[in-house]
């Protein structure tokens, strides 16, 4: 049964007026020094007041901002905009799963504003939002619908940002707003709305480096966003030379999509393993810098049913994981329209689970959440987007 709500979609006019919201502080800065000769001396103090009105405050408007003066308020509104991409779509399952189709404001001419997807996970005592770090994915894992998708593009820390003010915006947790009252989203003394980040939507984020550290900085900003870096994970199909760079330049967490112990199964399901093979993705493991007891690399291990999911490998990912400080996520395979895999048995996953579980790890299998709209991590692009895209390609091809 699909109890998925659906909410009309937002009529935002598109600015022509570039958006501050989601820039970094030297961005700010520089637009401030080149769009509105703002001298040197102010350039800090004015920083630090967009700063706490586009990120504390959530501010949509430069009116609010009243410890601005009104010459400089006017100065803002004559050249920028508060803009936020807009949300098309959004759908609400039947536990508190919340996904929103996002619509970009379009980079040129030509460009009709790429759609990136968006999931909120409530839990009892986080709110995990699970966002894109590009507009579909050039790596064709054979199990992911996303690498299905023909358009490809890097998006842009702004709209990395974004994805998460969008997010609280909906979840009613700015200043002033109200969380929409159906009793699912995380709240009380010091509880957010969204308390973790997984970049686990759309994308492979290490091929997208400079955006996501530059968000990652911008969302764990202790003057406007404050997300804990520690509850910031970057999840990765294994682009090796840009792990160590993840861990010295932002010390976000590190998720590494395992999904098999040996090569040659690897090399089918992450074909990126061609590149660089399991033992050079584990030793840059070993490698990474900040990995602790405390903080442990995340193993993801999608349970592809005769695939990957026999004793055998269980214990041979034990194995290999050894001396490695980790975490191992199972995750049940979430099935899409003409996906060449099925999910594991029930008793195969609990049966994987207990020999990982002997072994010291806590193995929680990831429940699947959100089911009824198509939710899950790696499968952002529901089925009826895709259509529609089509339709819409096939329209422009006329
Ligand atoms: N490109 C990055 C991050 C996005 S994918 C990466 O591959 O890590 C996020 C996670 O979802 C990855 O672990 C990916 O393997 C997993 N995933 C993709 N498709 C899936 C599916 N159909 N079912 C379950 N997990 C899936
Ligand atoms: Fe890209 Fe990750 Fe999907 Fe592989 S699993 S195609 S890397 S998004």
């Amino acid at each position: 049964m699909t109890l998925a709500a659906r909410a009309a979609p937002e009529n935002i006019s598109l600015s022509s007026k570039p958006s501050l919201v989601g820039l970094t502080r030297a961005g700010l800065a520089e637009a401030l020094r080149e769009k509105i000769g703002t001298p040197e001396r102010e350039i800090r103090m004015r920083v630090a007041q967009l700063w706490h009105w586009i990120y504390f405050q959530g501010a949509r408007d430069f009116s609010a901002m009243l410890n601005v003066s009104k010459v400089m308020r006017q100065k803002l509104d004559a050249h920028f905009s508060l803009t936020r991409p807009e949300v098309v779509e959004e759908q609400v399952s039947a536990d508190g799963t919340r996904k929103w189709l996002i619509r970009m404001a379009p980079v040129d001419a030509l460009d009709k504003g790429a759609e990136v997807e968006c999931v909120y996970i409530p839990e009892a005592d986080r709110g995990t939002l699970c966002v894109s770090s590009q507009v579909g994915c050039t790596l064709n894992c054979t199990f992911c619908h996303t690498g299905t998708q023909r358009l490809v593009r890097n998006l842009t820390n702004q709209e990395i940002v974004a994805q998460l003010i969008v997010a609280r915006e909906r979840l009613g947790d700015f200043p002033g707003l109200t969380p929409p009252d159906n009793g699912l989203i995380p709240s009380g003394e010091g509880v957010r709305a969204v308390s973790n980040i997984v970049f686990m939507g759309m994308g492979e984020p290490l091929y997208n480096f400079e955006n996501v550290r530059d968000a990652v900085e911008i969302l764990s900003d202790g003057d406007g966003l404050s997300l804990s870096k520690r509850r910031i994970t970057v999840s990765t199909s294994g682009v090796v030379p840009q792990i160590e760079r993840l861990g010295a330049e932002s010390g976000a967490a590190l998720a590494i999509s395992l999904h098999a112990v040996r090569d040659e199964l690897r090399d089918k399901l992450v074909p990126l393993n061609k590149k660089y093979p399991i033992k050079q993705l584990l030793q840059a493991c070993r490698d990474y810098p900040g990995a602790s007891n405390a903080r442990r690399i995340t193993f993801e291990y999608v349970m592809l049913k005769g695939v990957n999911d026999s004793p055998a490998e269980a214990r041979e990912l034990v194995r290999l994981l050894k001396g490695i400080p980790a975490k191992i996520n199972l995750i049940p395979f979430n099935p899409w329209p003409g996906a060449p895999y099925e999910c594991s048995d029930w008793s195969v996953i609990e049966k994987f689970s207990d020999i990982v579980f002997a072994a010291g790890y806590a193995s929680p299998v990831r429940t699947p959440r959100g089911r009824d709209i198509l939710a899950a991590c790696g499968q952002l692009k529901s089925e009826t987007e895709k259509l529609r895209a089509r339709a819409r390609l096939a329209a422009e091809l006329d």
